[in-house]
């Protein structure tokens, strides 16, 4: 039976589909256009076709790129790195295109020799065929191919495809690139060598593609204002790059002609004479830079650009679990994680498994507290009233700081934001009762508070994770000590399975299972838990 309100996949926030469209159509929009640019360029190469064949593997390697685990693409990192690389290749042909085309310009309407000039033309022409060739060659690779047929799959992505992160990432993504290209460019003074602005220049047009792409899920004037001062700050800079890049072949061919024939002086004359043109057209450019980057660079503006990326408060998740609690660290300092789920494990530990009269399970048994189970553990915790015995099972408490889906073990490992003890209370009457009708576990160990954590200590990369020692005494006397030695499934290998059951998120924590000595709790019981000198925590039981 299916819920006519229901179809047939999950639907989805409103925000998140728009996201998902805005990248899909672009994506698509760039596939389609290099594949109907690609026989132009094979024809000809010219200047105007290599150059959107160009723009459009940039446009899909920046997306690629900044959103290269959140889409439904296989390998986006190294689908990125293609379109780099036959990008590249393009690099040298366009460059001669541009500087012909600008030649006359160059020239500033005083005709040279016709000699030298034909030179120079005959040289030009000779160093781009040689580009062209080296191009065409590129096109015709198999390394090419592959990647042209992997681009054909995306003219029809799919928005509900598999592979889509869950998460709204268009304003972090925008907002990331936005600080990339603001920071560098507010630190380029007068004496800042022409490699900053040139790899600013980059940064301005990963932005500038970015924000392309975005622009439909936004409903908002702000974005195409910010497209337009960045599209002038992007011209001059790329002017500034082109005066330079073209310098360098003219300094080349100078370096070739001198003293190869005798006619020399005349054709080291023009080049030298372009050569000033081209150091002051750069010299003008740096100053228009500084005032294009002003208007780029409003604080009004900027206050504004920071609103619109925001996270919608609305699609943030929670930063506190109950009665205030959020994840800390044992400094005192807060952690920026939201509170998320609790995976546990139950029979973690054979002797615990035997105390209650439990067989061993041969996989993990996992079960999960919500987030609405997580409180502060000192400097008091509450047990609830009235529904039977309520037991304390002292656990190593992992925060999870990265996403993790089916993770190997080091990339676990990596996940590790911090360690921290948990309680995970049980109401073990009400446990025994669901457990004899085979019922699911969730109100005997997910009611409000039942997941009372202690602050957490950052992982130093050679802490033994299988050497940590915890202990809980209850008014003095012992009640659990136990070793992550002796657990069933060690702590990477948990998280491993649990991460191929469900997927941890940033701020969730995994409370590792119990040692022996699990005992029911009183009002006004003095607790002790301690993890092996990292962590040692007084609390009061209410
Ligand atoms: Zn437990």
């Amino acid at each position: 039976m299916r819920f006519a309100n229901y179809p047939g996949h999950p639907m989805l926030h409103p925000a998140l589909e728009r996201e998902r469209r805005a990248v899909a159509a672009y994506l698509g929009g760039c596939a389609q256009r290099l594949r109907e640019l690609l026989p132009l360029v094979v024809a000809d190469a010219n200047i105007e076709a290599l150059h959107d064949l160009r723009v459009h593997l940039r446009r899909v390697r920046s997306a690629f790129r900044a959103l290269h685990d959140a889409l439904p693409v296989a390998d986006a990192a190294g689908l990125a790195a293609e379109c780099q690389w036959l990008a590249g290749r393009g690099s040298g042909l366009r460059d001669i295109d541009v500087f012909l085309h600008r030649l006359d310009d160059y020239l500033d309407g005083k005709a040279p020799e016709p000699a030298p000039l034909a030179r120079l033309r005959t040289a030009l022409g000779r160093r781009r065929a040689h580009e062209r060739r080296a191009l065409l060659s590129s096109l015709h690779t198999r390394r090419a191919q592959r990647l042209f047929a992997r681009l054909e799959v995306l003219v029809h992505p799919a928005v509900d495809a598999p592979g889509w992160t869950d998460e709204p990432i268009a304003g972090s993504t925008l907002w990331a690139a936005y600080r990339r290209v603001r920071g560098p460019g507010r630190r380029i003074t007068p004496e800042s060598p022409p490699e900053d602005l040139h790899e600013l220049r980059k940064r301005c047009k990963r932005l500038r593609y970015l924000l392309e792409m975005y622009c439909a899920a936004y409903d908002s004037d702000e974005l195409p204002d910010l497209l337009r001062r960045l599209r002038k700050l992007q011209n001059v800079l790329g002017d500034y790059q082109d005066f330079h890049t073209h310098a360098a072949l003219l300094r080349e061919l100078r370096a070739e002609w001198a003293g190869s024939t005798p006619d020399d002086a005349a054709s080291l004359a023009l080049l030298d004479r372009l050569l000033a043109v081209l150091a002051d057209r750069a010299d003008e450019a740096r100053a228009r830079f500084a005032s294009r980057f002003a208007q780029f660079d409003r604080p009004r503006h900027h206050r504004r650009r920071r609103r619109l990326f925001a996270p919608d408060p609305l699609l943030a998740p929670p930063m506190i679990g109950s009665a205030g609690y959020c994840h800390g660290w044992a400094t005192g300092e807060r952690i920026a994680l939201p509170v998320g789920k609790v995976v546990c494990v139950g029979r973690n530990y054979a002797a615990h498994a035997a105390e209650l009269g439990n067989p061993v399970p041969e996989i993990p048994l996992l079960f999960i507290k919500p987030p609405s189970a997580v409180v502060d553990l000192a400097p008091a915790f509450r047990i609830p009233a009235g529904r039977g015995s309520v037991h304390h099972e002292l656990e190593i408490a992992v925060l999870i700081g990265r996403r993790l889906r089916d993770a190997q073990p080091a990339e676990a490992r990596a996940a590790i934001a911090g360690l921290g003890l948990g309680i995970d209370l049980t109401l073990r009457d009400e446990q025994d009762v669901l457990k004899s009708k085979a019922h699911p576990w969730e109100i005997a160990k997910g009611f409000d508070g039942s997941c009372p954590l202690t602050p957490f200590v950052p992982v130093d990369e050679d802490l033994d994770l299988g050497r940590l020692g915890t202990s809980l005494s209850v008014d003095g006397v012992l009640r659990q000590c136990g070793s992550s030695a002796q657990m069933l499934t060690p702590i990477i290998e948990l998280l491993c399975y649990a991460s191929s059951r469900f997927s941890l998120w940033p701020g969730d924590v995994v409370l590792t299972g119990t040692p022996a000595g699990v005992a029911a709790l009183q009002p006004g019981d003095r607790v002790v838990a301690e993890l092996d000198g990292l962590i040692t925590v007084h609390a009061e039981v209410v």
